[in-house]
């Protein structure tokens, strides 16, 4: 059994980072314990990714969750202290657009009060207006959602003319008030915004950002993913590596999703994750709980397990922390080993429902 060995300092926390599970604690079917929670706080977004929620699909006769199905701060805080005691260190808010959903500051400062390390990912729409509230209320880090610095690649991109400036400003704007190092992931689709890759890395060499250039994904059913569309990290680090020497780097702790390659030249690092050409299945610690309740263990799931019910029907912390351990102790995940051409068209929950 794995132990706490590789110690990694997060918001004055000394946390362990380790797959395996320490004693007492609930461990998968292939051996791995539960260590990130990830919680959408909603389904719903002012951006329309081609990626993601392409329009086609994402319009106006689309049923989003009526707001009395989602679940209170409340709620989600407590299910979030049953899993802290159950092995989780780390907890991503995420959606949809979380910063869409009203006074996520008050949710924030409930979860902070956990021995978590605590962050956000978000398109940074609303960032530089809310970047200064949510770093009081007790966030850490965000990482900030961008998939090209040219407008015109950008736009095609949300699909919604956002502007590349507005982001860049809400990266500023967390990097000002301390919610850094930002992480920014860019979706690399193959002839859409492939020549975005180095401008990108130009732009935030030296900044102490991390740029982390993530494969196109089959998420979900809407977005009619296909092999082809996908640029393998390999070529990703190839192409950087044409212009900035770059080596590999260690990485931070042990599960970590992206590969680190850092400049030769000790200006900085950047990223990739390589779920398609490259799967992490075997030190997948992450669990997804979905806006309203349900618990999701792989981001490739056909259903969830509510959790909501039980919630709401009166159960003690007891009983959900038995349900919880049942749930992660049947799980055998590892969807990115095994995909093929049918898996991919196979029906799957949509990533802006459960979050990335
Ligand atoms: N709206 C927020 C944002 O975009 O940052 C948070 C939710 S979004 C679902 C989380 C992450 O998932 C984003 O970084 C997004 O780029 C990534 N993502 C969404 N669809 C994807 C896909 N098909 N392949 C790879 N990454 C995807
Ligand atoms: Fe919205 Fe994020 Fe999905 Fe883009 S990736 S549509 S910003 S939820
Ligand atoms: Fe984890 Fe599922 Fe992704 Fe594998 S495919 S890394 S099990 S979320």
């Amino acid at each position: 059994m794995n132990q706490r060995v590789i110690p990694i300092k997060a918001g004055g926390f000394t946390l362990p980072s380790t797959t395996g599970p320490l004693v007492g604690e609930p461990v998968d079917t292939l051996g791995r314990g539960i260590r990130d929670l990830r919680i959408s706080v909603t389904d719903r977004c002012n951006f329309r990714c081609s990626y993601c929620m392409p329009k086609s699909v994402f319009n106006r006769e689309f049923k989003f969750m009526p707001h009395d199905s989602l679940l209170s701060f409340e709620e989600i805080e407590r299910v979030a202290r049953i899993f802290v005691d159950q092995g989780v260190q780390k907890i991503r808010i995420t959606g949809g657009e979380p910063l869409l959903r009203k006074h996520l500051e008050r949710l924030i400062e409930m979860l902070a009060k956990l021995p978590v390390e605590l962050t956000l990912t978000t398109n940074a729409s609303l960032l530089a207006k809310k970047a200064q509230s949510l770093k009081d209320a007790g966030l850490q880090r965000v990482t900030v959602s961008l998939d090209a610095l040219d407008d015109e690649t950008f736009k095609k991109m949300n699909d919604m003319d956002f502007p590349v400036s507005d982001v860049l400003e809400g990266i500023d704007a967390a990097a000002a008030v301390g919610l850094g190092p930002v992480k920014i992931n860019m979706v690399v689709k193959k002839g859409v915004n492939e020549h975005a890759i180095l401008p990108m890395v130009r732009h935030f060499k030296g900044s102490g950002h991390v740029v982390r250039f993530i494969e196109y994904m089959d998420v979900g059913s809407s977005n009619g993913w296909k092999m082809d569309e996908v640029l393998p990290s390999r070529d990703v680090v190839a192409l950087i590596n044409d212009e900035f020497a770059i080596e590999p780097a260690n990485p931070n702790y042990r599960g970590e999703v992206a590969r680190r390659w850092k400049f030769k030249d000790g200006s900085g690092e950047v990223g990739v994750i390589s779920s398609v050409t490259e799967a992490f299945c075997s030190t997948c610690t992450r669990l997804r709980l979905s806006p309203e309740g349900s618990l999701y263990t792989c981001l490739f799931a056909q259903q969830g397990h509510d959790i909501r019910q039980l919630l709401r029907g009166g159960a003690n912390d007891e009983a959900l922390a038995r349900t919880i351990q049942g749930i992660w102790q049947q799980r055998g995940d590892r969807y990115s080993e095994i995909r093929t051409a049918d898996t991919a068209a196979a029906k799957k929950i949509e990533m802006s429902y459960i979050g990335g």
